[in-house]
């Protein structure tokens, strides 16, 4: 029998009215019926894990097996999920800040993008201490204070694997977990972050070492949850297995790459570990770094991410054969878009969003008009029926092997 935390009168109060006809949530609790998600929504400082946070915890119905349970606020008509089985609603649709924040894209830019992005409810920011060498997580703390906004009331991710030059600045070790945490804290201005990830896989790091650590960074406050980026399902598995063995606190969710040219991950192998024990997906690069937009056409424009310094890879995927057969085919989506009212980005993200287990998509913009243009994905949710995906799927023929 799986478990959840009790609904009480307070936290009812606290959400809006379209999420209370929801009726009953799923639970934290994985498939074997332990809870998941680090700290159990434990508050920053720690703790919560004793007699008296057991006591809150009550038998409850469940949703049917596999359904992420979705809820509309009206006012914004953005939709909200839980991530993986843990209780925390993100919104569907999240704002990355690779590439842009810090870097190519101005502090007023990055303000507008995100001002836009909160008052469309937008309640994930994603970022990573990697990011412009820290100078996006600076850029994101400096516009949250003072734009002022209820801590409570958005969920703020962070990455952590490449921190600097020095050898001991890098990886999962239980030092650089704690010292990168640390340092990305003091850059985003905040006492802590929502979610801690590993951003891959670290073969010199023991998984216990990386457990245990992440387990102290919780219990110390410093995060309410960690999930994986990057990571295997058998790397995933071996977390969780390692967590439940040592009473430590296991995974929520793993960040990974997903678009209509790269699926198996997400399709055929992220589900199962949904299923079984309850680790969501947080997907990122739904326009595979702007390729599936209209703008690339055999040609790479003057300004956009693949002629910024650095990101030559880009440019040459573009142009390469691959690149341009990929194009050829965001091309053919066209007409789809066309008969939906929408633009083949739009398309493209809508189609994300429709995969089973993705609590949330990543987007990533240099523009706000980029953003609001994607936030219409929402609407084309709604009009993606199995036949439309059906069609797009035979028109990219990259549905993966065993799925096909
Ligand atoms: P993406 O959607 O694949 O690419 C975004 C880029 O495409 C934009 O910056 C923009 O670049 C271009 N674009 C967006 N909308 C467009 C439009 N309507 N028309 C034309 N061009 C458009 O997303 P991403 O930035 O690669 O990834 C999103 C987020 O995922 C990141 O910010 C990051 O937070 C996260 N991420 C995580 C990992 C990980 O390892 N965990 C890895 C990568 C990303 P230009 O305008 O400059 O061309």
């Amino acid at each position: 029998m799986q478990v959840s935390i009790a609904c009480t009168e307070q936290n009812l109060r606290s959400r809006s009215s379209e999420d209370r006809l929801c009726g009953p949530r799923p639970g934290p609790g994985a498939g074997n019926g332990g809870p998941v998600g680090g700290g159990h929504g434990n508050p920053p400082g720690g703790g919560g894990s004793g007699p008296k946070a057991r006591a809150a915890v009550v038998p409850r119905t469940l949703a049917p097996a596999g359904a992420l349970r979705e809820s509309t606020r009206r006012a914004t008509g953005m939709k909200y999920r839980n991530l993986g089985k843990s209780g925390l609603r993100v919104s569907c649709l999240g704002l990355g800040t690779w590439v842009t924040f810090g870097s190519q894209i101005s502090d007023e830019t990055a303000e507008d993008v995100l001002t836009v992005a909160y008052e469309h409810g937008v309640n994930l920011f994603d970022t990573a201490e990697v990011y412009a060498a820290g100078k996006a997580e600076r850029t994101l703390g400096n516009i949250l204070k003072r734009k002022g906004w209820r801590r409570s009331s958005y969920v703020i991710t962070t990455k952590i694997f490449w921190g600097g030059q020095a050898e001991t600045e890098r990886g999962l070790s239980r030092k650089h977990i704690i010292e990168g945490l640390r340092g990305s804290l003091e850059r985003l201005q905040l006492g802590y972050v929502d979610i801690v990830f590993a951003n891959h896989s670290d073969p010199n790091s023991p998984m216990e070492e990386i457990v245990r650590a992440m387990t102290y960074v919780i219990n110390q406050g410093l995060a309410l949850y960690w999930g994986t980026s990057r990571w295997g399902a058998a790397e995933i598995m071996e977390a969780y297995s390692m967590a439940r063995q040592f009473n430590l606190i296991p995974p929520v969710c793993e960040q990974a790459e997903h678009h209509l040219f790269q699926r198996e991950k997400v399709e055929m192998q992220l589900p199962e570990l949904y299923h079984k024990i309850g680790v969501g997906s947080v997907t990122w690069s739904p326009l595979a770094c702007g390729l599936i937009t209209s703008k690339y056409e055999g040609q790479v424009p003057d300004t956009c991410r693949a002629t910024i310094k650095g990101y030559q890879w880009l440019k040459d995927k573009v142009l390469s054969e691959d690149g341009k057969k990929q194009q050829t085919r965001v091309m053919d989506l066209l007409p789809i878009a066309h008969q939906l009212g929408c633009t083949v980005a739009q398309l493209a993200i809508a189609w994300c969003l429709h995969s089973e287990g993705v609590s949330s998509v990543l987007l990533g913009v240099s523009s706000a008009e980029q953003l609001i243009e994607h936030l219409g994905a929402l609407q084309v949710l709604s009009q993606l029926t199995p036949q439309t995906v059906t069609e797009i799927d035979g028109l990219l023929g990259s549905t993966p092997h065993s799925k096909k």
